[in-house]
């Protein structure tokens, strides 16, 4: 259910955006999803389709770039990949971390069909 409000959300942007440069249609859509971002990407897929069917963005590719989670210790600043909100440093074994990616959910770019070839 997450994944297909994000799907929806995702092509109505997409839509806007094809709208304003009034392209017939769009290609691809890129985004950008860290590890820890609670998102299922098979899922997402799945969803993308349904929710593109009937727009302007039916048939269009959706790619994800998957970001590493990576947290920075804050006791001893030493920067390491994690998989889970409850991880600790491996360097002092403390909890007080800060987690510097891995939540993105971002929009990176969308690819528009232009309309004939004398694009000027
Ligand atoms: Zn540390």
């Amino acid at each position: 259910m997450h994944e297909m409000s994000i799907a929806i959300n995702i092509v109505s942007i997409a839509r806007k955006e094809a709208e304003k440069e009034s392209a017939p249609s769009i290609s691809m859509i890129e985004l950008e999803v860290g590890k820890l971002a609670g998102v299922m990407v098979d899922s997402l897929q799945f969803c993308y389709e349904a929710a593109c069917k009937g727009t302007l963005a039916e048939g269009s590719e959706l790619q994800i770039i998957e970001l590493e989670g990576q947290a920075k210790c804050m006791q001893c600043g030493n920067v390491f990949t994690i998989d889970s909100f409850m991880a600790i440093c491996p360097k002092c074994d403390t909890y007080e971390i800060e987690i510097i990616q891995g939540k993105e959910l971002r929009l990176k770019a969308i690819s528009i069909n232009e309309e004939g070839s004398s694009h000027v």
